[in-house]
């Protein structure tokens, strides 16, 4: 029989991996925690049109990444690509676009989009992300991206304060207001047009359908002429004051930043700011995240006129930024759980109860569970990460004592039965 394998594209996280993977949503949610930002959690399905009324039928990410189908009932559905617009959704859906006020929200959980695998594009992928909805002042991009700062720093990733620093760098663009989306569409036509010969084909078609992709092309050609092709004559006062006043305060808070007139990023819904934080070092897939301000998304999906501001950042490029030991940060480095050995089957009662009373405690603990030799057990142990492991021997219980080993010097410690957890519990607090 074939063997059995996930998807390409799709991965298992094992016991080992997985720690790494909890530290980031852990220290996340203390991050969020600090700034008032409050979990949302949306369905994995969506109905496909959620997607395309606010990526727009033209995205890459509808005609060539979504995962679309029809389900039973005949609805077309899709595995959302993306958080924002599901977050809208509901946001609509439940009538908070019209409660007034700020809505402050994060969100965690995979992804999907169907493109090619590679380091850092895999077809589940999982993010975090924030949107803030109800104020479309400068000050909320600048928290929000602060908010990714910060995020970063907690995990072990650093947004590089001076140039040439290693690290991240946070990169940033002002993309105008809808009034100026068509004067800016009519300058990059007109530029491109007297240039298509340069194009490749897919730019060419881009310059029907949307010439601001152009600027996210990759090929060598489209990318050194779209160099050329951005002057800022396009953006309205409004907006420019708007800009300024964001990097008044990112400078305010020491963060640094990179102004690139070609950062478009892949959704059409972005207004004004929009920003990423790139990791050099990670190749083709660069991008640890990214957002902006999205101030026509929530009246465009049917909802009232409602501001908003936020970002997502991927795990996966996260965990590959943070290089190897961020991923297998694990039990052993952590602690790990209490090891309880069980030698023979008379004590695997016994042992169980150790192990009850030291989770009463709130300290991890495995109990053996099987008549197994002392050796077995303490491999056992080591294959967990355990640090310490409690047993009692012949001339413990002789003695009317529990034997307490700690697995990284070796040190094995008869401690009297009655003050054991104690002990134990001293230990590990130092
Ligand atoms: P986006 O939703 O396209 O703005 O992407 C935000 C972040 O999600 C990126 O900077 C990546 O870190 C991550 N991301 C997007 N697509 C993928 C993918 N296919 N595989 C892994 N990570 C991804």
């Amino acid at each position: 029989m074939a063997q059995l394998k996930a998807l390409g594209g799709t991965s298992d996280i094992l016991p080992g991996e997985v720690e790494g993977w909890q530290r980031l949503e852990s220290t996340a949610r203390q991050v969020m925690a600090l700034y008032g930002m409050r979990e949302i959690r949306t369905p994995l399905l969506e109905e496909a049109e959620v997607f395309t009324r606010s990526l727009g039928e033209a995205a890459e990410i509808v005609t060539k990444q979504m995962y679309r189908f029809e389900d039973r009932g005949g609805r077309t559905v899709t595995l959302r690509p993306e958080g924002t617009a599901s977050i809208v959704r509901a946001l609509i859906e439940h009538g908070l676009d019209k409660s007034g006020g700020l809505q402050r929200f994060y969100y965690l959980g995979p992804m999907f989009r169907a493109e090619r695998p590679q380091a850092g594009r895999r077809r589940q992928f999982h993010q975090i992300g924030v949107e803030v909805f109800g104020t479309d002042s400068p000050h909320q991009d600048v928290e929000v991206i602060a908010l990714l700062v910060r995020l970063l720093a907690a995990w072990g990733v650093s947004v590089a304060k001076v140039a040439g620093d290693s690290g991240a760098v946070l990169v940033l663009n002002n993309l105008g207001c809808r009034e100026d989306r068509p004067r800016l569409l009519k300058q990059l036509k007109t530029y491109f047009l007297e240039h298509d010969g340069g194009l490749c084909a897919d730019c060419k078609e881009r310059l029907g359908s949307n010439p601001l992709r152009i600027l996210d092309c990759k090929k060598e050609r489209c990318h050194t002429l779209a160099k050329g092709s951005m002057t800022s004559a396009w953006i309205c006062d409004a907006c420019r004051r708007h800009f300024d006043q964001v990097l008044k305060g990112l400078g305010k808070l020491g963060i640094r930043y990179e102004h690139d007139r070609h950062l478009v990023r892949g959704l059409d819904y972005y207004t004004r700011t929009a920003f990423e934080v790139i990791y050099p070092g990670l190749g083709a897939q660069n991008a640890l995240g990214g957002g902006g301000r999205y101030d026509d998304l929530v009246r465009q999906m049917g909802g009232a006129e409602v501001p908003a501001v936020g970002f997502a950042v991927g795990l996966e490029r996260v965990l590959l930024a943070l290089g190897k030991g961020a991923g297998s940060d694990g039990p052993a480095s952590s602690g790990g759980p209490v090891f309880v050995a069980t030698l023979c089957a008379e004590e695997i009662p016994e042992g169980l109860e150790r192990a009850e009373a030291l989770r009463a405690r709130g300290i991890p603990s495995v109990a053996g569970l099987e008549p197994r030799p002392l050796r077995k057990q303490l491999d056992q142990a080591n294959r967990l990460g355990c640090r310490w492991v409690v047993l009692r021997g012949q001339q413990e219980r002789a003695e009317g004592k529990v034997a307490v080993k700690n697995m990284e010097s070796g040190e094995q410690s008869a401690v009297e039965e009655a003050r054991w957890l104690e002990w134990l519990q001293d230990r590990l607090k130092s």
